[in-house]
């Protein structure tokens, strides 16, 4: 016999990441009553590039977000580093921003607290109950449950949606990060993504005197400081600077589920299915998902959430299949290298498709020439 909390709440959400966070958010805007739970400690790290491209400060502000001054560093673009060769960009519009993630973990948990959401911090949910959760044992009856709990989510097998996966995350969906902050100015505007054999690295600008550094890779055992070695330029800028924070690693896996919803349960961000980190748009697909279940939840439209949350992630599924292909085939990323370094245009073009910028005309005649330059260069 579980023992009872004496209030129903409309909504609870267990994981109180950026995607828990914002879902309560969007909940609460529509009047809904809303408790979120989740084990760890505020303000909640986690290994991450730490861009917040413009699309994702755009979702934020749909949310009543602002990010104050002094808790992020803006860049105005992304420059790809590969073999001697620099192609860079600026976004069409909008600032992106280089924040760590207790930054934005606080300016969301603050900004939940004050539109009254009821935060349980060190609460891990044990199960879920036909008439809500168990946190600790005790049942919290609740009308909706969202599954926010990231990549293992234990809230998407608890409610089944683990059969519902299209493609099994087998071993070539799963890759490995680390990342580690690094003492020293940011030495240019823009997020850099450098390419290597074996593994590619994003160094984000997250204030005045220190960048976000995070290495990807297949490889579960190349840690950060090993992994660095393949770039030579990049160890040369970071060799005297203090490490600001101590390494930390995770995994990205492209997972996609047919449902994302059973009867009371529903999952968002991470736990409802991901691109590979290589996108740099996980926090944008989750604000941007989080927004739409609010409206849902607030309708009790779940069947609308799912087909519209297929639709979302399908851009940066894109994205993340040509860069996924551009990583592995050496031959073909040097190419597109030499093409988007002679011809900018078509370098801006692809940003803008990646940021969810531009027409869908523009996309196909951008897609159209770039395809004509690589066969020609
Ligand atoms: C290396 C790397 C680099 C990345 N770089 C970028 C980037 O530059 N830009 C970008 O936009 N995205 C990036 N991403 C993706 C981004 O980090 C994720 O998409 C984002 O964190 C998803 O948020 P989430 O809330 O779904 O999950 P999480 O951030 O994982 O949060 C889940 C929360 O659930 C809690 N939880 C889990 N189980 C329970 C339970 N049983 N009870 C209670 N709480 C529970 C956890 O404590 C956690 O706080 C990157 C990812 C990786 C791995």
């Amino acid at each position: 016999m579980v023992a009872r909390f004496p209030n129903p709440w409309d909504v609870f959400v267990v994981g109180g990441g950026p995607a828990g966070l914002a879902t309560a958010i969007a909940a609460r805007r529509h009047g809904l009553s809303v408790v979120l739970a989740d084990g760890a400690v505020p303000p909640i790290d986690k290994p991450c590039g730490e861009g917040l491209m413009p699309d994702g400060v755009e979702a934020l502000h749909q949310l009543g977000i602002t990010i104050p001054e002094g808790q992020a560093y803006p860049f105005r673009g992304i420059r790809f580093v590969s073999d001697g060769v620099k192609a860079e960009a600026a976004f069409p519009r909008g600032t992106a921003y280089g924040i760590r993630r207790i930054h934005l973990h606080r300016v969301m948990a603050d900004h939940a607290e004050a539109r009254g959401v009821h935060m349980l911090w060190q609460a891990a949910v044990t199960g879920l109950h036909p008439e809500g959760v168990l946190v600790a044992g005790k049942l919290v009856r609740a009308r909706w449950v969202v599954g926010a709990d990231g990549t293992s989510s234990r809230v998407r097998s608890w409610a089944k949606l683990d059969q519902h996966e299209l493609d099994t995350p087998q071993k070539k969906n799963l890759r490995f990060a680390f990342r580690s902050h690094y003492r020293v100015a940011p030495w240019t505007g823009f997020m850099e993504l450098h390419w290597g054999r074996h593994s590619q690295v994003y160094v984000t600008p997250v204030s005045r005197e220190e960048v976000c550094v995070a290495l990807i890779s297949s490889g579960p055992k190349l840690r950060l400081e090993d992994g660095l070695a393949e770039f030579p330029e990049l160890c040369t800028r970071l060799k005297n600077a203090e490490h600001a924070s101590s390494e930390r690693g995770a995994i990205t896996v492209t997972r996609r589920l047919r449902r994302v919803y059973r009867n009371r349960a529903v999952l968002v961000g991470d736990a409802s299915g991901g691109v590979d980190a290589i996108t740099g748009e996980g926090l944008c697909l989750a604000f941007r998902q989080a927004t739409l279940l609010g409206d849902c939840l607030a309708s009790g439209d779940l069947g609308r959430y799912q087909n519209a949350h297929r639709a979302l992630i399908r851009r940066p599924a894109l994205m993340a299949h040509m860069m996924l292909f551009m990583a592995k085939h050496t031959h073909l990323r040097q190419r597109t290298m030499q093409v988007f370094q002679s011809s900018p245009r078509s370098f801006a073009g692809m940003l803008a498709m990646h940021v969810g910028q531009g027409s869908t005309r523009d996309h196909i005649s951008n897609g159209i020439a770039l395809g004509w330059q690589l066969l020609t260069a």
